[in-house]
C-alpha cells in the first residue's frame, strides 16, 4: 500500500482587490497562486486599476503562458459579483470591507466556492504607562496618519493607561496638527489627499456622526482652508476624543478589553509575551509601529524609501485577520496553502479479491 498527499492547484481563481495598496494587495494573491498552479482572473479596485494593469503585462513580459494571469476591469456589482457566482471560478481571493466580503462569501455558496477573505478592522493601538513616551507618540502618529490614514492596519483607536493619557493626547494632537499636506509626490509633503471624493465623504459623515454623539474634535475635523489643496480630496488630520473613529483616543479605555485586540507598546519584560496570549489580532505588534517606518521620520515616506531593517509585513509570516476582520491568510506558508487542494492518493500495489460479499 502506497499513500501519499498531493497538493494540487485549486483551479481558476477570481482575486479581487482593494483601492488601497493596490499592487501590494494584488502581488500577494498572485505569487501564490502561479506558484500553486492555478489560473486566475483579476479584478482590481475601479479606482486604482493602473498597477494591476501593469502587472498582467509584466507577466506576459516575463514569459507566464497566455491565460494563465488574466484582468477584467470594472465596477464590483457588474464584473466583480459575475466571477464569484460564476460555476467555473474555483476560488474567490477577496481583500476588501465586510459588507462586500459578506456578500462574496454569500454568492460562493451556491457552488460552494473556496474563499479567503481579508477584511477591514478597526485596529487599537495600546499605550501602557512605562511605555517610552517619545517612542509611544512617535508610533502613534506614524501608525494612524502614514498614508493619509488609508491603511487595513492603521492604528485608528488609541488606548492608553490613564496616567500618561494627558499627556501622550495632547502630544499626538500637537504633532497631528503639523503635519504637512500636500501633493504626496512633493519634497517636504507628509500627508497626501485621500483616494476618491466618495472617500472623503464617507470620513465627513463619520466625523460628523462622532461630533452628534457628543465627541470632542481636538484638532481636525474638516477639509484644510488652504486654496492651493481646494481641489483635492483633503482631510486635515483628525483626533477626537470620547468617541468614535479617525484616530479615538480613549485615555480612560479598559486596557483589558483593548489588550483583546491590539498593538501593545510596553516596557515592562514578560509584559508583551503575556498580553499576546489574550489578543484575538491576526497580528500582535509588541514594542511596534503598525507601518512601514521611513528613516528620518515621516517626511522622508514621502519620498518612498522604506526602512529595510524592520519591514512593514515578513513576507514568510502570514497576514490575516479574525472574526469579521476575514477568516484567510496571505503570505507564508499558509498564504500558500490557500491556493492547494489536498488530495489523496492510496494505492494498492498487490490487490487481491475480498471477498466481502458472497454472491459472483
Ligand atoms: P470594497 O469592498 O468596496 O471593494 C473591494 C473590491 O471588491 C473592489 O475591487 C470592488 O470593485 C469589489 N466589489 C465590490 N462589490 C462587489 C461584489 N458584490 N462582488 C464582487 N466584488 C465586489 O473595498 P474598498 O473600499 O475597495 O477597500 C477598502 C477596504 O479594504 C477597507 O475596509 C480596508 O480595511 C480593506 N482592506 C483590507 C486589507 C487586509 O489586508 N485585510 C488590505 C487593504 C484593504
Amino acid at each position: 500500500m502506497v499513500s501519499r498527499i498531493v497538493h494540487e492547484p485549486v483551479g481558476v481563481c477570481a482575486l479581487i482587490t482593494p483601492w488601497n495598496y493596490p499592487l501590494l494587495q494584488l502581488s500577494w494573491k498572485v505569487a501564490p497562486a502561479i506558484a500553486a498552479g492555478n489560473t486566475m482572473v483579476i479584478k482590481p479596485s475601479e479606482v486604482t486599476p493602473l498597477t494591476s494593469i501593469v502587472l498582467v503585462e509584466l507577466c506576459e513580459e516575463v514569459g507566464i503562458p497566455a491565460g494563465v494571469v488574466n484582468i477584467v476591469l470594472g465596477d464590483g456589482p457588474s464584473v466583480g459579483a459575475p466571477l464569484t457566482e460564476h460555476t467555473d471560478v474555483d476560488m474567490v481571493s477577496f481583500t476588501g470591507g465586510l459588507s462586500t466580503g459578506q456578500k462574496i462569501i454569500r454568492a460562493s455558496a451556491e457552488t460552494v466556492k473556496r474563499t479567503a477573505v481579508e477584511l477591514g478592522g478597526k485596529n487599537p493601538n495600546i499605550v501602557f504607562a512605562d511605555t517610552d513616551f517619545e517612542l509611544a507618540v512617535d508610533y502613534v502618529i506614524l501608525a494612524v496618519f502614514l498614508h493619509s490614514g488609508q491603511v487595513c492596519s492603521a492604528g485608528a483607536r488609541l488606548i492608553i493607561e490613564d496616567s500618561v493619557a494627558d499627556a501622550v493626547v495632547d502630544e499626538v494632537v500637537r504633532r497631528a496638527q503639523r503635519i504637512r499636506l500636500g501633493d504626496g509626490l512633493a519634497d517636504g509633503v507628509e500627508v497626501g489627499p485621500l483616494v476618491s471624493a466618495a472617500h472623503l465623504a464617507k470620513i465627513e459623515d463619520f466625523v460628523a456622526a462622532a461630533r452628534a454623539e457628543g465627541a470632542t474634535i481636538r484638532c481636525g475635523g474638516a477639509r484644510p482652508d488652504d486654496p492651493d489643496l481646494a481641489q483635492g480630496y483633503f482631510y486635515l488630520p483628525t483626533v477626537i476624543t470620547d468617541l468614535a473613529p479617525v484616530v479615538a483616543a480613549d485615555p480612560r479605555g479598559d486596557l483589558r478589553s483593548a489588550a483583546d485586540r491590539g498593538a501593545v507598546p510596553h516596557r515592562g519584560r514578560g509584559g508583551p509575551a503575556r498580553q499576546r496570549h489574550r489578543v484575538r489580532p491576526g497580528r500582535c505588534g509588541v514594542h511596534r509601529r503598525h507601518g512601514p517606518r521611513p528613516p528620518g521620520g515621516v517626511r522622508a515616506a514621502s519620498r518612498h524609501r522604506l526602512d529595510q531593517r524592520l519591514p512593514p509585513v515578513l513576507p514568510g509570516a502570514e497576514w490575516g485577520g479574525m472574526g469579521r476582520s476575514g477568516n484567510g491568510r496571505e503570505l507564508g506558508p499558509t498564504g500558500l496553502a490557500e491556493y492547494q487542494e489536498i488530495k489523496h492518493v492510496w494505492t494498492n500495489t498487490a490487490p487481491q479479491p475480498q471477498g466481502w460479499f458472497s454472491g459472483r
